[in-house]
């Protein structure tokens, strides 16, 4: 447990200045937004004639056990899938046709609902689609820490083959270490080639499994709506390999996947359940928000009492619109809900005023021997081809045993928004040669606290990188 120090200036009535004197006089240097430990503060006030008390707060003893499931109560669920892929390849397209030709209508009143996700019933099995499709939001997501995607389809049009978005998918997917299934889309259309989109993709490492790989690949055509189910099969049967399996017997967590403020129902999310079954008039916390739930609203507009694993389910009675990506989580009553939100909004005030980096070269600088800080990921973003090749092929020459360099993305071209959420997802480092970013994504990387290092001389790159590397090297003897 930590406090601020202006905080704790202000507690005991004296200049925070006077306070940060005494913590030099200790040898601990602190600005007045930055934290100290409950110990640090004690012997600081002691100076001051004050007896610090511990009244610790810990959210976990109230939230839901996470990982104690045993065995024999988890149960099998179903699988949870991105479509992703190049821009009109056919994205949208192929989820309105799973969705048109999947959900059953028939119930009365069925009309389907827009609530970022829905589920499907296919002969073999369920899938949950989430609606929004693109890397974008898969990895926006994953900068906050939620990572609900099992399984990534990956649309590539016959006629264009893979480019620059399908490029970024398969990055993002790798560097999230969710499975690929290829559909290989507009099969109907003249000029359709899928054994070229085949070995283009085999060369990024998506070999199919005739040529001795183990990707999955489908041919589809949303449009005339041929292959659809063999490419749901394919899904569930990849989908089996990961053995996907809750606990529906314990709280419902799960994690928000849109949210919005509505005219007459107040903040409503969609929320996917990721294991335990939610109730209506369950109390709970969701980022910096709390609530009640006041009803629940499946994909087809229907109310449910209840809602399990792997369900995406529209959920009424949060205090505030949360965020996509936020973790909710049924809690025991209204007060500890309140209790926890309110414990958060203090630390994240906290957090804004100290406005920590994530990651940056300097932390990866000042990391220690036997920190297990080793793999420096970089996404790197360069104005043109022949330089961008000579960059990777000198970082890759830097790249060692003891500190790997990663190269998680790289491409030619302005830095963008998607490679901020990368970099931010996956604590890396962008590393822009003779590119800027435009206002709006250097706002991104502020928000999402992302270091961007700009060069325009090569040698000057490698050697910062370089020493950066060595700074993390253990001193040999
Ligand atoms: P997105 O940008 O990836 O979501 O792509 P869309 O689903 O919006 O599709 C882009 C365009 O391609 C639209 O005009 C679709 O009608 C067309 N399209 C999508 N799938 C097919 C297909 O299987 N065959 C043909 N011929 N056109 C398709």
């Amino acid at each position: 447990e930590a406090i601020r120090i202006a905080d704790l200036a202000q507690q005991m009535g004296i200049k925070a200045q006077d306070l940060i004197k005494n913590l030099i006089g200790m040898g601990v240097m602190a600005t007045i937004n930055q934290s100290i430990d409950a110990d640090t503060a004690a012997i600081i006030a002691a100076d001051f004639g004050y007896d610090v008390e511990k009244i610790g707060f810990s959210e976990k003893e109230f939230l839901a056990p996470v990982h104690e499931d045993k065995e024999e109560d988890l149960r099998p669920r179903p699988p949870v899938v991105t479509i992703m892929g190049h821009v009109d390849h056919g994205k949208t397209s192929l989820l309105d046709v799973i969705r048109k030709s999947h959900i059953t209508s028939g119930e009365a009143g069925g009309i389907t609902q827009h609530i970022g996700a829905y589920h499907v019933t296919t002969p073999r099995g369920e899938i949950v689609f989430l609606d929004t499709p693109g890397h974008e939001a898969f990895t926006a997501m994953r900068a906050r820490g939620a990572q609900v995607t099992d399984l990534v389809i990956l649309v590539v049009a016959a006629d264009d083959g893979v480019m620059d978005q399908t490029r970024e998918a398969i990055n993002h997917s790798k560097a999230a270490g969710v499975p690929i299934v290829v559909a290989v889309n507009k099969i109907d259309k003249e000029g359709a080639d899928p054994d070229r989109v085949k070995r283009e993709l085999a060369e990024h490492g998506l070999v199919p499994e005739e040529w001795g790989g183990d990707t999955i690949f489908a041919n589809v055509s949303a449009k005339k709506k041929i292959g659809i189910d063999e490419l749901l099969e394919l899904v569930l049967l990849q989908a089996e390999v990961l053995e996907l399996k809750a606990n529906p017997n314990r709280r419902g967590v799960g994690h928000i996947v849109e949210a919005r403020l509505d005219k007459g129902r107040g903040a409503v999310a969609t929320v996917l359940i990721q294991a335990g079954t939610i109730h209506k008039g369950d109390a709970f916390t969701c980022g910096l928000h709390a609530g009640k739930i006041r009803a629940i609203l499946n994909d087809q507009g229907k109310m449910l009492k209840e809602a399990g694993p792997a369900m995406p389910v529209e959920v009424q009675g949060f205090d505030g619109v949360p965020d996509a990506g936020d973790e909710f989580v049924v809690v025991a009553d209204e007060k500890v809900a309140r209790k926890i939100s309110d414990s958060r909004k203090g630390k994240q005030r906290e957090k804004e005023l100290a406005k920590e980096t994530k990651f940056t070269l300097d932390k990866f600088l000042a990391a220690k021997a036997g920190e297990k800080v080793k793999v420096l990921n970089l996404v790197v973003k360069s104005d043109v081809q022949g330089s961008q090749e000579a960059i990777i092929d000198a970082l890759n020459k830097l790249s060692g045993d003891e500190v790997r360099i990663e190269i998680i993305h790289s491409g030619t071209g302005a830095i963008t928004e998607s490679d901020i959420l990368l970099a931010s997802a996956s604590n890396a480092i962008i590393i822009g040669f003779n590119v800027r970013p435009t206002a709006k994504v250097k706002d991104v990387a502020e928000q999402e606290k992302v270091e961007i290092r700009f060069y325009n001389i090569i040698y000057k790159l490698v050697a910062e990188i370089k020493d950066a590397m060595s700074g993390m090297l253990a001193p040999t003897i």
